[in-house]
């Protein structure tokens, strides 16, 4: 992996502080320059009017634009419930991000890594391997920039949650995860709330016991995607290293130290994880969990087909079933709305169609 610059978007207040006065000047004018990137979100130097013009043309020759994002490519669903940005990265790499209306509120999903190295066996941005992590101020950019551009008047509305479901494995890259999301909830900054924000993770156990001691009370997903361990070594490579056992435990922990429900994600996978057998198997750790404290609420994602590899998404009517079994053991059930298919909005096939172009 290449280095990273550090972008301006990266910096956190104190690191702000520290920068004006190694610059020759005053502490408050790092305050200033939070303010300016982090709360009024500006695309352009020139806009920090109260900041000398000394300082702006040091800080411009330092650290180069403010925003280190380009969008290349926006693809908008018919319906305008959905829009998949394709962004150019300072290095030239690119990544994906969506942005999805919803009735309580809209939400972008933000990637954490440029690939990623996790191969999980159905999801496109892990076919080329990870390229490498983003910086805090290259997964803030995704958000200042889609909200931008989202609503370019402060009348528009906002984003209302944040999603780390794009490319990547946030506990792959999990300094900079942390950063990303003290800056996002920051008060003096973009000020969301912690508990607007989903991180979802392929399930790797240190990960998720260290973000529950951040005291962040962000929402937990686990993508399980199998009822057993065996069904699971044949779609996530993590599964081998941790059983499922170990994930649930780590996500029992999770709660109990945040109070946060954890969600259990589930892609429909013809043949492979969707027969009666396999909804029977899932209800009962369910109903298990639940026993031991933990609720449970699981999430069904119809397979978006990446055609290298071969594997189909099941069939509406057998879905149904699927979480007809949940219910009838009284399992929290939802089946994931269907968005974006037809804009590629499975992470990682927009990156991957424009790079085989
Ligand atoms: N690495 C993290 C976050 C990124 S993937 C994780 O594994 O959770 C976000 C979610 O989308 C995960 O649940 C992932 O398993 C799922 N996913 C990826 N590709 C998919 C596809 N083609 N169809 C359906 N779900 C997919």
């Amino acid at each position: 992996m290449g280095p990273v610059l550090t972008n301006i978007r990266d910096l956190d207040e104190v690191k702000f502080v520290d920068l004006a006065v190694g610059m020759g000047e005053k502490a408050f004018r790092g305050r200033q320059l939070f303010e300016w990137v982090h709360a009024k979100r500006v695309n352009d130097y020139e806009e920090m009017s109260n900041l000398p013009a000394k300082l702006r043309e040091s800080l411009r020759e330092e650290y180069g634009a403010v925003d280190p994002l380009r969008v290349v490519k926006k693809q908008e669903a018919q319906d305008g419930s959905t829009a998949k940005y394709l962004f150019e990265l300072s290095d030239g790499n690119t990544i994906e991000s969506v942005w999805m209306r919803y009735r309580h509120g809209d939400s972008v999903c933000v990637s954490s890594q440029v690939g990623c190295r996790m191969g999980c066996r159905f999801c496109a941005s892990t076919l080329g391997g990870l390229v490498r992590n983003l910086t805090p101020g290259e997964m803030l950019s995704q958000v200042y920039d889609i909200e931008r551009e989202q609503y370019p008047k402060d009348t528009d509305g906002h984003i209302g949650s944040i999603i780390v479901m794009g490319m990547g494995e946030p506990f792959d890259n999990y300094e900079n995860l942390i950063r990303f999301i003290r800056l996002l909830t920051d008060e003096k900054g973009r000020n969301l709330s912690a508990r607007s924000v989903t991180v979802s993770t392929c399930g790797i156990p240190d990960g998720i016991r260290r973000l529950a001691k951040e005291g962040l009370p962000v929402t937990l997903a686990l993508s399980l995607h199998a009822p057993d361990d065996e069904t699971r070594k044949r779609i996530m490579p993590i599964a081998k290293a941790h059983p499922m056992e170990e994930v649930l435990e780590a996500c029992r922990d999770y709660f109990s130290e945040t109070g946060r429900r954890v969600s259990l994600e589930y892609s429909m996978i013809r043949d492979v994880n969707d027969d009666e057998k396999a909804a029977e198997k899932l209800a009962e750790r369910c109903v298990k969990l639940q026993k031991s404290g933990m609720p449970v609420h699981i999430n069904l994602i119809p397979l978006n087909e990446v055609s290298e590899t071969g594997w189909e998404r099941t069939g509406t009517e057998r879905i149904q079933q699927f979480k007809k079994i949940l219910e009838k053991n009284r399992i929290n059930v939802t089946i994931r709305r269907e968005m974006g298919s037809e804009i590629d909005a499975a992470c990682g096939q927009l990156r991957r169609k424009t790079q085989i172009k």
